[in-house]
Parts: structure tokens; C-alpha cells; sequence
């Protein structure tokens, strides 16, 4: 009796991996060697979404791929384009799960966001994706899959090439660890893209820092610290409970010390709630040694809080003062907050979210599992 597999995907297998087993596919069919190197250089080069596409393989050959492999591509459930320029892919995954991507062009760069889970479990209390409760892991084709199709898009529409990736769509990255490590191989040692010009976002998963340590790769790392102290971090972000400030701080001295990989810290500024100037002081005390970045990133609002932005006067006062510390702090311009494509923002208008609770008491409640 036949067992049934699943096929092994060719946008998420590493690429060598994917030459090896095509290798192994067109040896198998007593087809020359090169058919390996036809399919690779279809995948990373021209971006093919289908094996249809590969028009220099026999038809039988595309058939026998078809048979044996996948080839993840996602369906666009909706496109958004905000007045600034930004624009955000609704994706829906082959079990009708829904994931965004957004793609932020600038002057010199054109910047993808992905998304590395559907939804996310870390209940960050400023954070929408993090109100919508965790759906599952997304695979590396389901990541990778992301930037094909983002790709393909940006140069149909006079977008030009991709430059950066970053992790800070929907998900923690580094709770999905196998996933997003064989997607950044992939986009490094695949598609070509500058590890240095692929950050992974994280809000502290301290084991996950301690395994980009050792990566021969330099890819950045930002971390969402949004609190300079225990207590206020704890009231924001849950998952403080189990890899507290100083641990944090221990793992991304270990990252530091591996040479070569600049940390950036992400700060959220919430009116009156992180943006006093003894909180300034504080964060300059902790990112100093880590001669860092600190990106303040205005609170961008979402439906379950009563938070507001930090005032423009309070903004300019807070980046002031770590400027006085001797911090590099830039205030980061919130992009495509029309279409609710802005950090924080993305919940891929979900139908599973909870109702609103009291913003406190839920990361206590969330916070100890
Ligand atoms: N889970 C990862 C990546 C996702 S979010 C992480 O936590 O880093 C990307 C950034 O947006 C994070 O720094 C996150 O804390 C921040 N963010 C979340 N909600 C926000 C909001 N409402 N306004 C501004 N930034 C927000």
C-alpha cells in the first residue's frame, strides 16, 4: 500500500537542499544533471511561481515536478496602497488562514515587513496582532512564499527590487525558530539578499538571540524593549516574566560580543505611559554599553486601548535627552497607518479575536505561562 507524504516544498527547502533532492528527482528519471541547475536558477533567478513556467524543462519533466514537489504560493486575498505609498498583501494560506505583508518604499530602499506566524502568542498589551490570539507557525515556503510574491508584485508595479527584509509583521520570529532561520538562509544564500540587510525583530526570546549569536551570518537584530524597567515591562509585554531585563541583557551581550551585528532597540511612545524623561534616563543607562540604535516608534493606535501617540513636544524631548546620554535615537515615521499597515497594526482583520479586557490585568494574567 502507498503511503502518502507530504511533498517537500521548493520555496521553503534551503537551497541546497533543493538542488540536492532535484539532484537526486532528475537522477532517478535518467535525466542529465543540468535539469537541477534549469529548476534552481528558475526559482531564485526568474522567480517562477509555478513549474508550468519552466519553459526550457520537457513537459513531462514539469509533470514529474508537479508529482513530487510543492511550490508554496500564496493567493492574494486583498491588496492595500496608502496615500504615502506604502502597500499591504492580505495573503490566505492554503487552509484559509490570513497573514499580511507590507511593503514600505523610501527614497533609497524598498523595505518588505513579513510576517513569520498567524497571529502571534506573545499578547503584547499595545499591539493588535497580539490581541488576535495565535493561529499556528507559518513554514518557510508560507515565509519565503511572502517575499516571491511581494517581489513579483513590486516589480510589476514600478516598485523596482526588494533591498531589506525585515521580521516585524505579524508573529514573534524567534518563536518559530526553524521556520525563519531556514527562511533567512534562504533569502541570503537563495535569493541573493545582504544578511545585513535582513533584521529580525524580536521582543526578547533569549534562547532564539543566543542561536543568531552564533550564526557565521551577520543579520541584525532589533529588539522591541518598549520599557527600560521590569515593572513597566512586565505591564506591556508578557513575556518579561520569563526572560526578565537582566537575562535579556546578558543574551544580547552575547550577541554583541560575536562582533559585527549592530543591535537596534525598538521603543514604543505611549503618552504618559513610557515617555517620561526619568524613563529617558533609564533606557540610556541600559542601551549604552550596546552602542546601539534606539528607534522611538510613535504608538500607533489600535482599537483596544485608549492609548494615545506621545505628543509631537514629548517625542522631541524624550529623543533629546537620549541624544544628551550620548544614545543615537531617531524618531521613526509611522508609515501606512491609512491602511492599518503601521507596526502594531496588523491583525489581518481577524475574526478570532477576544473582546476588550482590562489592559493590565490581562498581561498579569498572560504574563507567569
Ligand atoms: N514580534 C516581533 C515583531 C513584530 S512587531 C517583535 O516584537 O519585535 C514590530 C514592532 O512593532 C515591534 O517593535 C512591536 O513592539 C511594535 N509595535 C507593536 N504594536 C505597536 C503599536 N501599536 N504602535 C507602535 N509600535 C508597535
Amino acid at each position: 500500500m502507498r503511503t502518502t507524504h507530504a511533498k517537500p516544498d521548493l520555496a521553503g527547502l534551503l537551497p541546497e537542499q533543493g538542488r540536492t533532492a532535484l539532484t537526486k528527482h532528475f537522477a532517478s528519471r535518467g535525466q542529465p544533471a543540468y535539469r537541477a541547475e534549469q529548476v534552481v536558477s528558475w526559482l531564485y533567478d526568474r522567480l517562477a511561481f509555478s513549474f508550468d513556467e519552466m519553459s526550457n524543462l520537457p513537459k513531462a519533466e514539469r509533470d514529474a515536478l508537479r508529482e513530487c514537489f510543492d511550490l508554496t504560493a500564496l493567493e492574494t486575498a486583498r491588496l492595500s496602497r496608502s496615500s504615502d505609498g506604502t502597500s499591504k498583501h492580505l495573503w490566505k494560506l492554503a487552509d484559509g488562514e490570513l497573514i499580511e505583508s507590507v511593503l514600505i518604499p523610501t527614497s533609497t530602499r524598498l523595505t518588505l515587513c513579513i510576517s513569520s506566524q498567524a497571529g502571534c502568542a506573545m499578547a503584547c498589551t499595545f499591539c493588535a496582532t497580539g490581541w488576535m490570539g495565535y493561529q499556528r507557525q507559518l513554514s518557510a515556503g508560507e515565509i519565503i512564499a511572502q517575499y516571491r510574491g511581494a517581489r513579483a508584485w513590486a516589480a510589476d508595479n514600478g516598485l523596482g527590487e526588494i533591498t531589506n527584509v525585515v521580521f516585524m509583521g505579524m508573529g514573534e520570529p524567534l518563536m518559530n525558530r526553524k521556520a525563519v532561520f531556514a527562511a533567512l538562509h534562504s533569502l541570503n544564500h537563495g535569493y541573493g539578499l545582504g544578511a545585513r540587510r535582513i533584521t529580525v525583530s524580536t521582543v526578547g526570546v533569549v534562547p532564539g538571540i543566543l542561536e543568531m549569536a552564533r550564526m557565521p551570518e551577520q543579520y541584525r537584530l532589533a529588539v522591541s524593549l518598549h520599557a527600560p524597567n521590569h515593572e513597566l515591562r512586565q505591564e506591556l509585554i508578557p513575556i518579561e516574566k520569563k526572560y526578565p531585563l537582566p537575562e535579556l541583557v546578558e543574551a544580547l551581550r552575547a550577541f554583541d560580543a560575536a562582533g559585527g551585528k549592530r543591535i537596534t532597540f525598538e521603543y514604543v511612545m505611549i503618552d504618559g505611559v513610557t515617555d517620561s524623561i526619568a524613563l529617558a534616563d533609564e533606557l540610556a543607562r541600559l542601551t549604552r554599553e550596546f552602542h546601539a540604535f534606539v528607534n522611538l516608534i510613535p504608538f500607533n493606535p489600535i482599537p483596544e486601548t485608549e492609548w494615545r501617540p506621545s505628543t509631537p513636544e514629548r517625542l522631541r524631548a524624550f529623543a533629546a535627552r537620549l541624544e544628551a546620554r550620548g544614545i543615537s535615537a531617531f524618531v521613526r515615521a509611522p508609515r501606512g497607518r491609512d491602511i492599518a499597515a503601521a507596526c502594531g497594526q496588523l491583525k489581518a482583520e481577524a475574526t478570532h479575536g477576544r473582546g476588550p479586557v482590562q489592559i493590565t490585568s490581562r498581561a498579569r494574567e498572560k504574563a507567569a505561562s
